[in-house]
Order: structure tokens, then sequence, then C-alpha cells
């Protein structure tokens, strides 16, 4: 471990609120805990589930959307889904990308983080969240125990970086939101965190503000079972408001506190990532 870097988690777990130790003895994450399917204390969820296993049939060409439920339904594995995003035709927005941003991680630990779009440094490297939004969430996860290497699974709802970095528009989501649906079936995730309000509205239907959303559990159908969801605040927004770090703070704890409750694996808390 860098004493730069313990210094920056060390920093960041201060400004979140996480300013005194609470236990005497450290805590055994990899020891059993219950089964995954025997808990399921959600709360209802704000919309009603996404149909999931969308296997439409082949649309008219020209018809994004149509094409992408087509493309997307007709996955059966998580590097075909790839390979047929990055062969869809997502118009403007994919000719002004340089690459399509699938998924960074490892969905073996089956929690799946779902962000807003790709940024430039995404963009230019092809990973989600590995410019300075990326770096903070990687902190925010090794101080529960998670990183990409073993066990948590990082995508967005837009694959394709929007031009200046301009929110996603409606259509430019609708088009990306097969995949995404798939992403997730195929990923088969036991707990999803939605960062920030985009991923909110359009994995849930969340109209209300993220500060009213986060922290809340609710509940998304994969398959023919519920998912526990919980949106939280995106690391960009925490870089322009550290203050509200206390807050994000809180649904780490409510995050490996559920993933425990199910039997997910948490590896030793990492303060120095
Ligand atoms: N912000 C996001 O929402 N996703 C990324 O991949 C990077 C920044």
């Amino acid at each position: 471990m860098q004493d730069k870097d313990a210094l920056g988690t060390l920093n960041w777990l201060v400004e979140a609120g996480a300013d005194e130790a609470i236990g005497e003895v450290p805590v055994n994450r990899f020891a059993a805990a219950a089964p995954m399917q025997t808990a399921t204390p959600v709360k209802i969820s704000l919309a009603e589930p996404v149909p999931m296993a969308v296997r439409a049939k082949p649309q008219a060409a020209g018809d994004a959307v149509g094409n992408a439920m087509a493309l997307a339904g007709a996955a059966t594995t998580l590097a075909e889904l790839k390979t047929a995003m990055e062969g869809f035709d997502a118009g403007a927005l994919k000719r002004g990308a340089a690459n399509t941003v699938f998924a960074d991680g490892t969905p073996e630990g089956r929690v799946m983080f779902i962000g807003e779009a790709p940024g430039r440094d995404e963009d230019r490297i092809g990973k989600p969240f590995v410019g300075r939004a990326g770096q903070l969430l990687d902190k925010m996860l090794a101080s529960i125990g998670l990183n990409r290497s073993t066990n948590a699974y990082i995508t967005n709802v837009i694959n394709w970086r929007p031009p200046d970095n301009r929110d996603p528009s409606p259509e430019e989501a609708a088009m990306c939101l097969p995949f995404l649906r798939r992403h997730i079936e195929l990923a088969d995730p036991g707990v999803i965190v939605l960062l920030g309000a985009v991923a909110a509205r359009h994995v849930m239907g969340i109209s209300e503000g993220i500060m009213k959303s986060r922290g809340r559990w609710m509940e998304y159908r994969v398959a023919d079972r519920m998912v526990p969801v919980m949106p939280t605040l995106h690391p960009a927004y925490l870089l322009r408001q550290p203050a509200h770090k206390k807050l994000a703070w809180r649904d780490l704890q409510a995050l490996a506190t559920k993933m425990e409750s199910f039997g997910l694996p948490l590896g030793a808390r990492n303060f120095g990532a």
C-alpha cells in the first residue's frame, strides 16, 4: 500500500464522517453468511419492474430501439452481448465515440454498479469509470471490501460517450436500455447499485431527486427473481460536493450489510486502495 494512497482514502473516509473505529475486533468477511434466497426484506420498488428477457423479433432497418432489442435478446453470454453492441449501429452517438464502453470488473461477486455514460477518459480507454470519478469509486468500493479484479462489476446506462459529455437524450437512452436489461440478466447480480439520478431514472423509473431516493432499497426483476437495488450518489457529484460523502458512506455501509446478509463475498476492507 502506498502511504499517499492510504492518506487519500483516509481523507475520503473522514470527509464521509467515518472518523472513529467502532469495532474492537476485526470482522471476518469470508465467514459463511445466510444464503441469498432466504433474505428478502426489501422495500417495494417505486416503479413497475422493467420486463426482462426481451426477445423481440428483428425490426425494420432504421429502428434503432427494435434492432437493439433483437440483438440484445439474441445474446446468450456477456461476451456475445459485448460483440453485439460493438456491431450495433447506434447512429451519431456511436460515430462520435472512440469506443464501445461495455463493462469492467467481474460479475462473479454478484454486485453490479450502473453509472450514467462514459466520459472522455472512459471513451479513450474503453472501460467505465477510469477517470477522476472512477478513482473515487474505486476508493469507495475498497472501503467495503470490493474491487474490480475480484468482486465488483461496473457498467453504464449509455455505452457511447455523448459529445461534450452532455446529458444523454431520451432517444439515446431508449436505444441503450435493451442492452442494459440484457446485460443485467446475463451478469445475474445479487445486488445492484445505481450511481446517480440518470441510472435511477432509466433503470427504476425514478423521477424524484437522487437525494430522496438514495439509500432506499427497491427491487428489480431479473428473470424469475427480484434483485435488491439501491440508488446512491454519483462519484462525480461527490467530487463537486464532498460534504455529501457522508451520505454515500452510509449507503456503502447499507450495501455491505445487504451483501453480508445474502452471503455475497466481500474482501477485507482496504482503506489504502
Ligand atoms: N461517469 C459515469 O457515469 N460513467 C463513467 O463511466 C464515467 C463517469
